[in-house]
């Protein structure tokens, strides 16, 4: 027989409590971490279940199905922000601008130059405000997505501050795909060491106050390792 699968409510619920245990045991207020809904390949009656059930934050990986799904969503949903999670592409620059309030994904300088040749084109801004970004640093993952070191790291930020069209805001990386916990962790603790260098050679600390780390699989690791933002997909979204 069909088994009946979960309300978005009822796997967030199990989310939640899974969180608050994990900020008690590391004594974290767990006001201070946020839960994304990542809604990559997620229908749009799915996206509402999940706002209805109180996420406010949601993060797609790919712009066209971002503009897809979420076109007219900001006059419905006033109070929802809408992140860019995967990589973007300099053809998608300008859309993305109009899309986002925020793309976590900025791992290399030619986008950031594209970013900033978009957002603000011959004395006219693309934006009401400035957008924000979060760079995304290399700590192990497969794929080899991000900066690959703080070097390139330190010039990245050194950009993103050169620019009133950017606001930063912090950093954002993937664990590698394994079970081994020992290598999440020191993935995340690798990030927490770029925000304090960051910290430490730019300021103020607001610049860098995101820390986007933490899905389904690792979100527990993350919170202990200090990540106040966890974008979670398949845990939330899966009806089992
Ligand atoms: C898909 C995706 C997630 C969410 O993954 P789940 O394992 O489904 O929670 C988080 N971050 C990025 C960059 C993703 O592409």
């Amino acid at each position: 027989m069909h088994k009946q699968g979960l309300t978005i409510a009822e796997n967030l619920a199990k989310i939640q409590e899974r969180l608050l245990k994990t900020c008690d045991r590391v004594g974290r207020d767990p006001n201070e971490v946020i839960l994304m809904g990542v809604t990559k390949f997620v229908p749009k009656d799915r996206i509402k279940e999940a706002f209805g059930a109180g996420i406010r934050y949601f993060g797609e990986s790919r712009v066209k199905e971002a503009a897809e799904k979420f076109s007219g969503f900001n006059e419905e949903f006033p109070e929802a922000f809408l992140h860019l999670i995967g990589s973007l592409q300099r053809n998608k620059v300008k859309q993305s601008l109009l899309l986002f309030d925020c793309i976590q994904s900025v791992d290399r300088i030619e986008l950031i130059e594209e970013l900033i040749k978009q957002c603000f084109r011959d004395g006219v801004s693309l934006r009401d405000k400035p957008i924000k970004v979060l760079l995304e640093l290399h700590t192990g993952e497969e794929t080899k997505c991000g900066f690959a070191d703080f070097d390139a790291l330190f010039r990245a930020a050194q950009m993103v501050l050169s620019n009133p069209c950017l606001k930063p805001a912090g950093l954002m990386t993937m664990a590698p795909f394994t079970t081994d916990t020992s290598v999440i962790r020191s993935s995340f603790r690798l990030l927490v060491k770029a925000q304090k260098e960051l910290e430490k050679r730019f300021g103020p600390k607001e610049n860098w106050a995101v820390l986007s780390m933490g899905m389904s699989s690792d979100f527990e690791i993350a919170i202990e390792e200090g990540s106040n933002l966890l974008r979670i997909g398949s845990l939330i979204f899966s009806n089992n």
